[in-house]
């Protein structure tokens, strides 16, 4: 550790445990960051030693400095009682149903969850014997009423995967618990910095690292946390998978953890000015954001969530795929590319409608994703707006 303890952080602000959490630099020589550690073998000083398996590091597989000094610092950042690293968002998810699946079991998915969340459900799950239903965002406490005997978890993300829906989480969580079940979320959009998981009741978290904790879009990682009663069970299929993530990206995922909050704040007051300013243009039927006012969601992002990011969605009064197309090919700023919660503004055209199974996608009009990044607002502005007279001209 640095000399601050994470006790003495723990009545600290969030930016200060970010930069002190997960840090030994005196077990580094002196050095500030914990540098890469590669390796499979750790050799044992002696034969009692090796049968005992006693000390701190045993195998590459079950950690390495570089390893602890991550999942310290996310378990202090997001109150878990463990984390373990994953080595990209989805394979998170997946360790985290493996934590939860058992053979004619069933688990509840809203309705709103990334896609191949979804996909995992119905192939992965499916083939181990574990049936999902997809249920309504909405849901709220009314989710009592899908929960079966067998039911071993509910799957919960908010925002929407693209869709933006808000879900209010501790309500849904009140009823699983009631039933026995795990709730899971995925908590990549807001992160532990936005939306605590764990005091609002969610027992296993999932973070995409590969995107706001990286924010450079030149990593793939994944997390996922849990509280105290499902912290041994997760590291228990951690251990029997050793799906393990790759130390430089661990490493560079250390290094974006300190300047998390910095960038996220940033995301937020970018994001909030352009979905501001996209919402009063007269291309644009509505703006996806749950932080404006007059967003569905709002009351309930309001109540649990303590900012947002830099990723919304908006829907277009009608066009024509021509047009839409002629919007996006001559963005000279906004890259086309999926992911987001990089340095650099990315927008993807999307369609839930031929996935969705609880719910109907139905919008007035084609649909964007936008990741806003770091670039000067009144240029990414002025690159929108020259892409709505694209827009304009092709279907004029
Ligand atoms: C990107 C994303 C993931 C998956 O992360 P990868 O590292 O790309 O596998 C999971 N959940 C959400 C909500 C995401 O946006």
């Amino acid at each position: 550790m640095t000399k601050s303890t994470k006790d003495g952080r723990a009545k600290m602000g969030s930016r200060t445990r970010l930069v002190h959490a997960g840090r030994a630099p005196f077990e580094n020589h002196g050095f500030v960051n914990t540098p890469i550690y590669r390796g499979s073998t750790v050799l044992y000083p002696n034969v009692e030693e090796l049968y005992a398996r006693r000390q701190r590091y045993v195998y590459g597989t079950k950690g390495t400095p570089t390893t602890d000094s991550l999942e310290e610092a996310w378990s202090e950042l997001s109150g878990a009682a463990g984390t373990v690293l994953a080595p990209s968002g989805l394979a998170a998810i997946a360790l985290a149903l493996f934590t939860v699946a058992r053979a004619g079991g069933h688990v509840l998915v809203t309705d709103s969850a990334y896609r191949p969340t979804r996909v995992f459900c119905d192939s992965m799950l499916a083939k181990l014997g574990v049936e999902s239903t997809y249920y309504d965002p909405l849901i709220g406490s009314g989710i009592s009423a899908l929960m079966r005997p067998n039911t071993l978890a509910v799957i919960v993300e908010a925002p929407g995967s693209q869709s933006f829906e808000m879900q209010d989480i501790p309500a849904i969580a009140a009823v699983a618990h009631e039933r026995g079940a795990c709730v899971i979320m995925d908590n990549t959009w807001a992160t532990p910095l936005f939306f605590p998981p764990h005091e609002r009741g969610v027992d296993l978290a999932i973070e995409a690292g590969t995107k706001y904790l990286s924010g450079h879009s030149d990593l793939l990682l994944g997390l996922v946390s849990a509280n105290a009663d499902y912290w041994p069970r997760l590291r228990e299929t951690y251990d029997t998978m050793a799906n393990c993530a790759g130390p430089e990206d661990v490493f560079l995922a250390l290094r974006g953890l300190r300047t998390m909050e910095l960038r996220l704040r940033e995301a937020e007051r970018q994001g909030l000015a352009l979905a501001t300013w996209l919402a009063a243009r007269p291309e644009v039927e509505r703006v996806l954001h749950p932080a404006l006012p007059d967003d569905p969601g709002h009351a309930i992002w309001k109540r649990d969530f303590l900012g947002s990011s830099g990723l919304f969605s908006v829907i277009l009064k009608p066009a024509s795929r021509k047009a839409v197309a002629a919007m996006l090919d001559g963005f000279d700023l906004f890259g086309l590319g999926y992911s987001w919660g990089g340095f650099e503004s990315l927008v993807v055209p999307f369609d839930c409608a031929p996935y969705r199974s609880a719910t109907e996608w139905k919008p007035a009009g084609p649909a964007l994703r936008f990741s806003v990044g770091l670039e000067n607002i009144e240029d990414l502005m002025d690159d929108i707006d020259r892409g709505f007279a694209r827009l304009r001209a092709a279907d004029a």
